[in-house]
């Protein structure tokens, strides 16, 4: 079978393609001269798998979208401290090279305009480091992104560098203020280096695919961005990624994105798909106007709006019943019933499902309540099994609020197994209270056979026990 997912980016490239609105950026020389013809969109799911249509090779710079990657670099570099004391998160909804600060704190107002993104860019390597130093940094941290060797385009660094007065006066402006420390004019020069490097739409899909997949690397399965600054790197992306439109995009397309000047606009959608779309003609705020268009199609048919619950924890825990048959040691004592519980979760469980799990061991395995039918139902079995064999991931809260369930449930003296081939539990021996640890196994028949002796069988209702 042909997939059809081709075909509809195909289907979204056509549909936008009429409009004519907006006119490429005339400011730098090169983006002038872009073909507007050229039209491309690629989606970039989180297990590294790409669809794209339209002209996909076609490279352009990366331009402001690099604000977003660079930002993460200084983090990183510099601290998350450090770069919010030189760095506002709020939005300023005034142009992207607006000669602005923010009142008291004489900080830029985001890290997404032209002045927070040149305190970005001074904050790489170190505040004394060289443009030379920092460009490289840059080049080798979004080449590692894109999965291939990026490169500077020298003519579009040279055409911005002409003309580029009004940075340079962001610059002094900043130096001015006590924001920067280095010599403006090298930061002014290392950011407008930093906006020069080429990329494609696949570049840009993977790079966003990195943002959505909680900074690990689809392809190499490399944690490249720490999770806390990828956290920090959407949420500036939400509020401030699409210059002064950001309202209308929060409540139209409703992803973290991010456009540049040249026509690219980068989604990340958290858990999902990193998007990129490519179109030269941009509108009075920057944004492309294809690009928009094709976002927000994308958004409304195929239900990206971050605002969209879904109801995934509504069916993450399962419990099934298993009565154990005799094996070859007879562990069990006289009230047991021989009866085993396990509980079932799935998928990647954060705290509405380990909620759910809470909420039926507390039901199921307490006090039967004569007022609610079914409580109490397996407060006598012999064993307690829970399987996070189709577990892909728990999250911290999840992992913590678990982790206090198996601490009460071994403390009131149940048999409690885990099936945990991934070590999605984590379960630190070391950290336990009270020396009590529940039995961690791979696969069921361990769990049986620690349950009811070697060789047991279970007589179930579900198939896989
Ligand atoms: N290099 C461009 C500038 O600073 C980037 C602007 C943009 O993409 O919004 O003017």
């Amino acid at each position: 079978m042909k997939s059809p997912i081709p075909d509809y980016l195909h289907h979204v490239l056509e549909t936008a393609r009429p409009n004519e609105g907006g006119a490429a950026a005339d400011y730098i020389e090169t983006l002038a001269n872009a073909d507007t013809s050229k039209m491309a969109i690629c989606l970039s799911m989180v297990d590294g798998n790409v669809y794209s249509a339209g002209d996909d090779k076609i490279e352009f710079s990366i331009q402001s979208i690099s604000k977003a990657f660079v930002y993460a670099i200084a983090i990183e570099d510099a601290g998350l401290d450090q770069v919010l004391s030189k760095i506002g998160v709020e939005p300023s909804g005034d142009r992207f090279n607006q000669l602005s600060l923010e009142r008291n704190t004489n900080r830029p107002m985001n890290p997404m305009i032209n002045a927070g993104a040149i305190t970005a860019h001074s904050l790489v390597v170190s505040p004394t480091a060289t443009l030379d130093q920092r460009t490289e940094r840059i080049l080798n941290a979004l080449s590692r992104l894109a999965g291939r060797q990026l490169h500077v385009d020298e003519e579009v660094y040279q055409a911005e560098l002409k003309d580029a007065d009004r940075n340079m006066a962001i610059g002094y402006m900043l130096k001015a203020a006590g924001i920067i420390t280095c010599d403006p004019q090298e930061a002014v020069r290392g950011y407008i280096r930093q906006c020069a490097i080429n990329v494609n739409v696949q570049d840009l899909a993977m790079m966003s695919a990195v943002l959505a997949n909680a900074g690990v690397h689809p392809v190499s399965n490399e944690q490249i961005i720490p999770q806390t600054s990828v956290r920090q790197v959407l949420s500036v992306m939400t509020t401030c990624g699409m210059y002064d439109a950001a309202g209308d995009w929060v409540s139209s397309v409703g992803f973290p994105a991010k456009s540049g000047v040249a026509g690219a606009i980068i989604g990340a959608l958290p858990g999902q798909v990193g998007i990129a779309t490519f179109s030269p003609k941009i509108d009075e705020r920057g944004n492309s106007v294809r690009g928009v268009a094709m976002c927000q199609q994308l958004s409304r048919e195929m239900g990206l709006h971050m605002m969209d619950a879904s109801h995934v924890a509504r069916s993450t825990v399962q419990t099934s019943v298993s009565t154990l048959v005799e094996g070859e040691h007879k562990t069990h004592n006289g009230s047991c019933k021989r009866e085993v519980v396990v509980f079932k979760l799935r998928g990647a469980v954060r705290f509405p499902g380990a909620e759910r799990l809470t909420r039926a061991l507390a039901r199921e395995l307490g006090q039967p309540d004569p007022l609610d039918e079914g409580s109490g139902s397996h407060a006598d079995a012999c064993g307690i099994v829970f399987s996070f064999r189709d577990v892909f991931s728990l999250n911290f809260i999840a992992r913590r609020l678990i982790h206090e369930n198996i601490a009460r449930l071994l403390k009131e003296g149940k048999v409690l197994v885990i099936i945990d081939p991934s070590e999605v539990l984590e379960w630190d021996k070391a950290k336990a209270k009270d020396g009590r640890h529940p039995k961690v196994v791979d696969n069921e028949k361990e769990a049986r056979d620690y349950i009811g002796g070697t060789g047991c069988q279970a007589v179930s209702q579900d198939p896989e026990w």
